[in-house]
């Protein structure tokens, strides 16, 4: 099912989300609607928070971001996408990459994030297999974002305050919007 995106001012954005216990239908239901939604409105990447949900749950898919410059796809052959990530966890980060960032909560909005660019994580999937993957470039990137946001941490968290300031106006009409 299609759901509506929530947007930055929304209190869904700020929570942390709650482990999932047991994987079951409810879980791979909300594992379609996240990613029934990213694809809906052309994102790479959905957290639960992002459509009002309390999970501890994740999407993405980087098959259409080949055109992206940093997006380094060969490097994560390993790993096929759509991937659906339940409790995932970041267990180590190396090195560091800046890179355009946007976010579907907000619209309109890029700017350069600095990441880590290898990250290892640790998640379970929908068949409830705990799973350990080392990724770099975009897919590390969005990995980061998605798992901040089920942290309650937004991309604009991570930018300095003279970044801050260049996109205040943007933030101000979408803080009235939500
Ligand atoms: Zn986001």
């Amino acid at each position: 099912m299609l759901h509506d995106i929530v947007y930055y001012g929304h209190p869904a954005l700020r929570r942390k989300a709650d482990s999932v216990q047991t994987i079951d239908e409810n879980t791979r239901r909300l594992a379609d609607d996240l990613l029934e939604t990213m694809y809906a409105n052309q994102g790479i990447g959905l957290a639960a928070e992002q459509i009002d949900r309390t999970e501890r749950v994740c999407v993405m898919d980087l098959s259409q971001a080949g055109d992206r410059e940093d997006a380094r796809l060969e490097e994560n052959d390993h790993v096929a996408m759509p991937m659906v990530l339940v409790n995932p966890a970041i267990t180590a980060m190396e090195g560091k990459q800046l890179g355009s960032e946007g976010c579907l909560s907000f619209p309109e909005i890029y700017v350069d994030v600095q990441r880590a660019d290898l990250v290892t994580v640790t998640y379970q999937d929908l068949e409830n297999q705990k799973l350990i993957v080392k990724v770099t470039g975009l897919l590390a990137r969005v990995l980061q974002h998605e798992i901040d946001h089920l942290d309650g941490v937004l991309f604009v968290d991570r930018i300095s305050p003279v970044q801050k300031v260049a996109i205040a106006g943007k933030l101000k009409r979408l803080k009235k919007k939500s």
